[in-house]
């Protein structure tokens, strides 16, 4: 379906833990545990598509899918703003975990296997596969981001509040659910602690960056970027150059855009070295019309520079700057839960 699924480096360190202690057991014990491993995984695959194959219907960009070994985690750019695709987008996942336990437990009494009692160390494959879906639907619709529930209360909050208030109260929903799973934890497991502090740390950034988004949305490129900015010559040597700033847009002698180069780069150089040998050229490029909240910024932090350039037509035309953005948000004041400044 042209979505990219990758397998995080840490998995196998999953693969080669569960196996090492399942050797012991008799003969075919590793050869059980990957079989199990995979079936699981393969479950968590599904639930992932489910999430992505509906943000993609309803007109986002799925840019991968990567499983790690606490499950896996769908990339998604430019989500649907409308609270009722934000639901479909969340809900989907746990739906499909759903399913596959109850296709998984109706497998099992078919084949004359036991859905009880619950034995997810030993029992026969079906019914661990049934309940462990099971499980991970129920784990998911906890209501705190970032699970899927936290979402799914979001947006049901998105249809009387602002998305900013929204997700501000669904944000001390998933905290007061994290006080109190860490709460459960002391008394009955570790682990639990350790997911709470986790869903408490993510209810907080997620507040953080939807705040940051909104405030952003309806701001375009143009507006915050530097121009005009000093291009150099892809041909020009490094021994040429007098300035350094932290990142120059590149072009031809004519003037077309090649792509970004980083002034510390150019200054470690050798100086008959050319700048084109420095350059990216697939660094990303913004749009002057682009909407800095909706996804500019995210092009900005995902692609690791401080800066990107604006293109227009083939020809650069200004930078914008991360710092540019930090110093404007923190020159026009707070924003409040209306979206207006007080
Ligand atoms: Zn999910």
């Amino acid at each position: 379906m042209g979505i990219p699924i990758s397998v995080h480096v840490s998995f196998f360190l999953l693969v080669a833990l569960v196996i090492s202690a399942n050797s012991g057991t008799a003969g075919m014990g590793w050869i059980n545990a990957t079989i199990w491993i995979v079936s699981v995984f393969a479950c968590v695959t599904i639930h992932e598509l489910a999430h992505s194959i509906t943000a993609r219907a309803k007109g986002a960009r799925v840019r991968s899918i990567v499983l790690l070994p606490i499950g896996g985690i769908s990339r998604i750019e430019n989500m649907p703003e409308r609270w009722i695709d934000e639901f479909w987008v969340a809900i989907t996942g746990p739906l499909a975990s759903i399913g596959l336990g109850v296709v998984a437990a109706a497998s099992a009494l078919a084949t004359g296997e036991h859905l009880l009692p619950v034995d997810l160390i030993s029992g026969a494959l079906l019914p661990r596969l049934a309940w462990v879906n099971l499980a991970l639907a129920a784990f998911n619709l906890l209501p705190a981001f970032p699970l899927d529930g936290g979402r799914v209360l979001r947006a049901a909050l998105e249809r009387r509040h602002d998305v900013e208030t929204a997700t501000r109260l669904a944000a001390r929903v998933g905290r007061v659910l994290a006080v109190a799973l860490a709460a459960v934890g002391f008394f009955w497991d570790v682990w639990l602690i350790l997911i709470a502090i986790f869903i408490f740390m993510a209810a907080t950034q997620e507040q953080a960056s939807t705040s940051l988004h909104v405030r952003l949305t309806g701001h375009q490129v143009r507006q915050l970027m530097r121009s005009p900015v000093e291009a150099l010559d892809a041909s020009q040597r490094l021994g040429s150059l007098t300035t350094y700033w932290t990142g120059f847009q590149v072009v031809t002698s004519d003037g077309r855009y090649v792509g970004l180069a980083e002034g510390t780069d150019l200054m470690s150089g050798d100086a008959d070295a050319l700048v084109g040998d420095f350059t990216d050229r697939e660094a990303p490029v913004l749009d002057l019309n682009e909407d800095i909240g909706h996804s500019a910024l995210d092009h900005l932090v995902e692609s690791g520079y401080p800066l990107l350039a604006v293109v227009d037509q083939g020809v650069p035309v200004g930078v914008l700057l991360l710092e540019d953005i930090a110093r404007w948000l923190s020159s026009s004041g707070p924003v409040g839960p209306s979206g207006r400044p007080y």
